[in-house]
């Protein structure tokens, strides 16, 4: 298999056009194409080249309408760049490439857009900025013509479309934006997810996607090995999001008990049983649903105060279980629970799963980034211990969605189960190793690349890096909780200092804080954070997310993975809920 140096930059693959690494060579790359090509095409792409330095310099100028002057194309010598002429009124997409002579009107078209996300990227950073700007749906169906026409727009239109689309985007970069668990815009990321567009190609064969192949596979060894599995052995894959990867996780588990299953289907075997958590997922059964072993067998075992699962309970179920002739075959616990960030006491899981023989899950989609922190990773003790996990990047490392990962320690269990061997892909007589066509060990035929977002960021920061970006993140969390555990009006959802970012909490308003009757008080609490999360998105100053759980009224579920968060945001937070929920 390829040795670990393959992707270093420079070394042995010293081919004639690998010559792009050394920062001064895309300005001698682009005066040499600027000398060579017609139409100053060189000259654009030297603009184009360097919209990264004009950006640093003009940073309010940014967010002006894009303009660029006579020979500010950002070329080091005397050159004769003017932005052409072109009327995008009159153009249409078929003036664009491949049209003969469409490469200077592609080039200033793209210019344009990209013109357009750069004022996008710098105005999400600023404070001053509404995190969103929202309309209701009607409204919004006005707004704009979004209709599907029978003619064809023009290019001007379709910059007004990508203008219109922006303006009512949520600024999931926006430092205030904590909605979500996916949040956040690493420049790198993004640097990559537009590489990736712009190769546009499909991850089954390694005929198409070699280089893509290769950082997959040099990526989920790394994962692998920060999990503990022996030399990062095992295999993976990336899928498009933590439910997918749990529904393989049971897929692979249900064909390592049953590789029957396979080709005769259900009716070949027994009553299955799934374990996990009160807290777990929703995809857990939603996996079970689509695999055809139904929502009914997915036992949910009880979680103690903090959300954690409870042991004693799991190998009660499991043992019921098989009383009434179900076969347990597959356990999630989750490292890092989506409302309450608890972790699941792994360690005593496992013992329980090789007890009995059970495939052992661990869905780390939310808290499996943790691994990545010498001070946090404690709570994942035992992962190692797992068959396969879940491990999603685009939470909390904010590599841009999607991307995540199961890593599973079997080799060849993947292919296994999924391979069809679809001859006009995985043709057996290729001339290269064919391991690298990794292809058939997904459920889809073609697949998404979303490696190459998440290798470049860790490129560029390092896996300290990273440590030190999920760090942060934590100690912002343990902030708020600190600010808000003994503060006038709030109460806990629960107990002790949260073990992820999550934070969740009630805000009491004056009006119903001294409340003597209690279920009076219940009923009028589960209505606040509806009425200030509403104010929230209408003043667009910032958004958190609320739910209830079990018997508990709605709360705020405070969550933190966005890296360009400050402890000043968090302050904001807290007088933002107080200043829009005080009146309740
Ligand atoms: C978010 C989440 C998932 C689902 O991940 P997607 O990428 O949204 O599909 C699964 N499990 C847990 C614990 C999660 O928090």
């Amino acid at each position: 298999m390829a040795s670990h140096g393959f992707w270093s930059l420079g070394g042995d693959n010293a081919g004639t056009n690998t010559g792009s690494q050394s920062p001064s060579t895309p300005r001698a790359w682009c005066q040499a194409a600027a000398q060579k090509l017609s139409g100053g095409i060189g000259s654009k792409l030297c603009a184009l080249l360097n919209v990264g330095e004009v950006e640093k310099t003009a940073d309010p100028a940014a967010k002006q309408p894009p303009q660029t002057a006579a020979g500010s194309c950002g070329c080091n010598k005397p050159c004769t760049c003017t932005k052409p002429d072109v009327v995008f009124s009159d153009l249409y997409s078929t003036d664009l490439l491949p049209a003969l002579d469409g490469d200077t009107k592609t080039m200033t078209f793209l210019q344009e857009v990209v013109d357009l996300l750069l004022a996008y990227i710098v105005e999400s950073f600023d404070r001053e900025t509404k995190v969103i700007d929202f309309h209701y749906p009607n409204e919004l169906l006005q707004l704009n013509n979004w209709e599907l026409q029978d003619e064809p727009a023009t290019l001007d239109d379709i910059l007004i479309s990508c203008r219109a689309t922006l303006k009512y985007a949520i600024k999931t970069a926006h430092p205030r934006y904590f909605n979500q668990l996916s949040t956040g815009l690493d420049m790198v990321g993004l640097a990559a997810d537009w590489l990736t567009s712009t190769a546009n190609t499909n991850m089954f064969t390694y005929e198409v996607a070699p280089v893509f192949v290769l950082l997959e596979y040099v990526t989920l060894k790394k994962m692998r090995e920060i999990i503990g599995w022996p030399d990062g052995r095992g295999d993976g894959i990336f899928s498009p999001g933590g439910a997918i990867s749990n529904m393989y996780a049971m897929l692979l588990a249900r064909f390592k008990m049953f590789p029957e299953v396979k080709e005769k289907g259900m009716s070949s075997v027994p009553r299955l049983a799934a374990f996990t958590s009160e807290h777990s997922h929703f995809s857990i059964k939603k996996g079970a649903a689509a695999l055809g072993i139904g929502t009914e067998s997915v036992i949910c075992i009880k979680a103690d105060e903090c959300g954690k699962l409870i042991p004693a309970d799991l190998e009660r179920r499991i043992l019921e279980a098989k009383q009434k002739g179900f076969v347990p075959f597959f356990v999630s616990a989750t490292a890092g629970t989506t409302v309450y960030g608890a972790f699941d006491p792994l360690i005593a899981i496992s013992d329980i799963c090789r007890k009995y023989n059970v495939w052992m899950h661990v869905d780390g989609a939310w808290g499996g980034s943790l691994l990545m922190s010498g001070r946090h990773r404690w709570k994942l003790d035992g992962v190692e211990r797992a068959n396969s996990v879940t491990w999603n990047p685009h939470k909390m490392m904010s590599v841009p969605l999607q991307c995540s990962a199961l890593l599973v320690r079997e080799e060849g269990l993947m292919q296994n189960c999924n391979q069809m061997h679809a001859c006009y892909l995985f043709q057996q007589d290729k001339h290269y190793d064919l391991s690298y066509d990794t292809g058939d060990k997904a459920l889809q035929c073609g697949r998404h690349v979303d490696i190459f977002k998440l290798w470049l960021m860790w490129r560029a920061k390092g896996t300290i890096g990273f440590e030190a970006q999920i760090d942060k993140c934590l100690e912002l969390s343990e902030y708020l909780y600190n600010k808000i555990k003994d503060r006038e009006g709030y109460q806990m959802v629960f107990d002790g200092k949260p073990q992820h970012t999550n934070v969740c909490f009630w805000y009491l308003p004056p009006g119903i804080r001294y409340m003597e009757d209690k279920e009076e008080q219940k009923k009028r609490l589960h209505k606040v954070a509806p009425v200030i999360k509403a104010r929230m998105m209408e003043y667009g100053t910032t958004m958190v997310s609320y739910q209830p759980q079990g018997d508990k009224v709605n709360f705020f579920r405070m969550v933190i993975s966005n890296p360009a968060a400050t402890f000043e945001d968090i302050d904001f937070l807290i007088e933002e809920i107080e200043r829009l929920g005080h009146d309740l």
